[in-house]
């Protein structure tokens, strides 16, 4: 399976502010470039702190292009996949319209009834792991499933979790002209952090958008 995260940070590295809402880092034609990723995707990746913050649909903005993908054999819009160890995504989450296929990645330690409601929401359910999603077993299984290209759009949680387990293969980076600051702000790789080995970015372009810059690497 084909991994890439995209993200747009701010100039200090910030997802969002400390109050977790979703801030507008890019602007139209960054929005453009990353609809257009979805678009090229199989599925769309984040972690349930994402969805509880953000509630997102992650799905292709552009009719156009969902025709495309029509046209071409696939669905509309690329699966929905949310690493969710608990199964805390809420029933009424926009990722759950019926816009697109919805899987929940969850825990063996997810309870009964909760699993319950999504399912009964119209999530599909993979479980892997014990107490946490084990993303490298649920990634397995979800290409089993047909998804051979997953975009990951955060958040911090989950990007280190991916690099930590040497998932990734590709970081897209808007770098937005402002600063966000504060300890407790998210940042594009939160999680516990890297003391010894330190993944490893190969810098393919460099690119002024909008009022920053897309940095593309692929991951050494
Ligand atoms: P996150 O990474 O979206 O989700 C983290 C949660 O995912 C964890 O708390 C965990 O909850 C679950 N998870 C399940 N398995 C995991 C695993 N193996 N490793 C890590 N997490 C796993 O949440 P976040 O870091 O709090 O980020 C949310 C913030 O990022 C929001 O403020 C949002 O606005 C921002 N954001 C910004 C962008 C951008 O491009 N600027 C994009 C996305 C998000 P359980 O243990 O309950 O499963």
């Amino acid at each position: 399976m084909d991994v890439f995260v995209n993200a747009a940070v701010s100039a200090d590295g910030k997802l969002s502010s400390r109050r977790r809402e979703q801030i507008a880092i890019s602007g139209s034609e960054d929005f453009d470039r990353m609809d257009r990723l979805r678009a090229s995707a199989d599925g769309v990746m984040v972690g349930v702190g994402t969805v509880l913050a953000d509630d997102p649909s992650l799905t292709v903005k552009t009719e156009d292009r969902r025709v495309q993908r029509l046209r071409n054999g696939r669905s509309g819009n690329p699966a929905r996949i949310v690493a969710d160890s608990r199964a805390r995504t809420p029933p009424d989450a926009a990722i759950l319209d019926g816009d697109a296929e919805t899987y929940v990645l969850v825990a063996d330690a997810a309870p009964a009834e909760r699993r319950e409601t999504l399912v009964e929401a119209g999530a599909t359910l993979i479980e892997a792991g014990d107490e946490r999603v084990d993303l490298a077993g649920g990634l397995e299984k979800l290409e089993a499933a047909g998804i051979d290209r997953l975009m990951v759009e955060g958040g911090g949680e989950l990007i280190y979790s991916l690099f930590a387990a040497d998932l990734v293969e590709e970081l897209t980076l808007f770098v937005g002209s402002l600063l966000i600051g504060g300890s407790e702000a998210p940042t594009l790789v939160d999680g516990e952090g890297f003391v010894e080995q330190f993944p490893q970015l190969d810098l393919q372009s460099v690119e002024r958008m909008d009022d920053g810059v897309v940095l593309s690497y692929d991951v050494e």
